[in-house]
């Protein structure tokens, strides 16, 4: 079985062909159970040991160190925006932010309902760049410091952390570069995303909580967007997405036998190298807006011509007829947009980036 086309979406997004096999083989019977894990208690011993063996994997694969406790929670990111400033505020009033694109945009605007917001710099819009961190005006009394370490509408990722306050810990949205590169846990209090686009299916959204910052949740807190409450009930404090656990431990297991992070990230940079090399020599047919220091591995957005909207929209045609699809860009962006999460190959980046090449000389005035 392959996917038959090539998947350039920004989420749901590709998962790779050894993990559909495996699951479709799994799916009608799980191993001796003779039922489905779609129709298995979250409370049995297979689906037990499938949670466990996740989290086990996820701590491997990430080297997640000892002091952070592995929350598998539903409402995905969205849901994080909120829990974040519920449950970590710890009688603080202010949370500083970095508004670098949509994502820490919404973030802020949905923390705000719970606590003050303090922006360490002032955005800039359009957004292509991040502000050196030296620049940051942080407060040394904020309750954290958010940032998202990888835009996906705007294609900005840090490629380091940002520099914290010694007493206040970060918080990072990785919900689109989860398991593309090494993390560093530095400073971290809450480091947590999504698994739709490097780690699984849609429904599942992975928290990593420092233990110390587990417990002082609000009074208004919902029990589901609790760290207490999903720690202490290990994720099964109601049901969780019982089968989007299932589809992350096959990544996580596919992730392992292709040699770990530290190889996909390898492979990343390359693939993203590809991607920026034929924009970058296009002499201005191709170009990314972003600062190139702050250019996302994983979501490469680029306009044609300039932003010629009917030029692009003729790629898009080309792409669709060679069976690429996902390519345009953020509805509030416009132009296109290649996300190469984990599981996009090398090869699929290289067959897009020859239509590329295909497309300027075809097209260039
Ligand atoms: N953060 C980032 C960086 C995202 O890309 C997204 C979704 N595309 C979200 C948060 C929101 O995630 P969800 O749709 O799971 O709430």
């Amino acid at each position: 079985m392959t996917n038959k086309k090539i998947n350039f979406g920004a989420g749901p997004a590709k998962i790779p062909e050894a993990v559909m096999e495996k699951a479709a083989s799994e799916f009608l019977v799980y191993g001796n159970s003779g039922i489905s894990i779609l129709e298995m208690s979250h409370r049995s011993a297979d689906f037990t040991a499938i949670i466990k063996e996740t989290e086990k994997l996820m701590r491997e694969e990430m080297s997640i160190p000892n002091e952070f406790e592995v929350l598998f929670m539903q409402g995905g990111g969205t849901g994080q925006f909120a829990a974040i400033p519920m449950n970590i505020a710890r009688g603080k009033t202010v949370a500083d932010y970095a508004i670098t694109g949509t994502w820490s945009d919404k973030a802020a605007k949905e923390a705000e309902k719970y606590i003050d917001i303090h922006k360490v710099f002032a955005p800039t819009k359009p957004y292509t760049s991040i502000s050196s961190y030296s620049s940051w005006e942080k407060k040394s009394d904020a309750a954290y410091l958010y940032y998202c370490a990888n835009e996906t509408v705007h294609g900005i990722e840090f490629h380091t952390p940002p520099e914290a306050h010694p007493d206040v810990p970060l918080v990072a949205d990785i919900s689109s570069n989860f398991l593309s590169r090494p993390f560093d846990f530095t400073n971290h209090g809450i480091v947590f995303g999504g698994t739709q686009k490097n780690l699984g299916a849609a429904g599942l959204t992975v928290a990593l909580v420092r233990k110390d910052l587990i417990g002082h949740e609000a009074r208004h807190c919902p029990s589901i967007l609790s760290y207490k409450e999903m720690h202490a009930n290990n994720s099964v404090y109601n049901t969780p997405s019982v089968y989007g656990i299932y589809i992350t431990k096959l990544v996580l297991e596919w992730i392992r036998d292709g040699g770990g992070v530290d190889k996909l990230f390898a492979t990343n940079q390359e693939k993203s190298r590809l991607m920026y090399d034929i924009i970058d020599s296009s002499a201005g047919f191709f170009s990314c807006p972003v600062e190139k220091a702050h250019r996302s591995h994983m979501n490469v957005p680029f306009r044609i011509g300039g932003g010629d909207e009917a030029l692009e929209a003729t790629f898009l045609k080309g792409a669709t007829e060679r069976g690429m699809i996902g390519l345009k860009g953020h509805r509030s962006v416009g132009g296109i947009r290649a996300s190469i999460y984990n599981a996009v190959t090398l090869d699929e980046t290289r067959a897009l980036v020859d239509y590329m090449n295909e497309f300027e000389a075809a097209n260039r005035k």
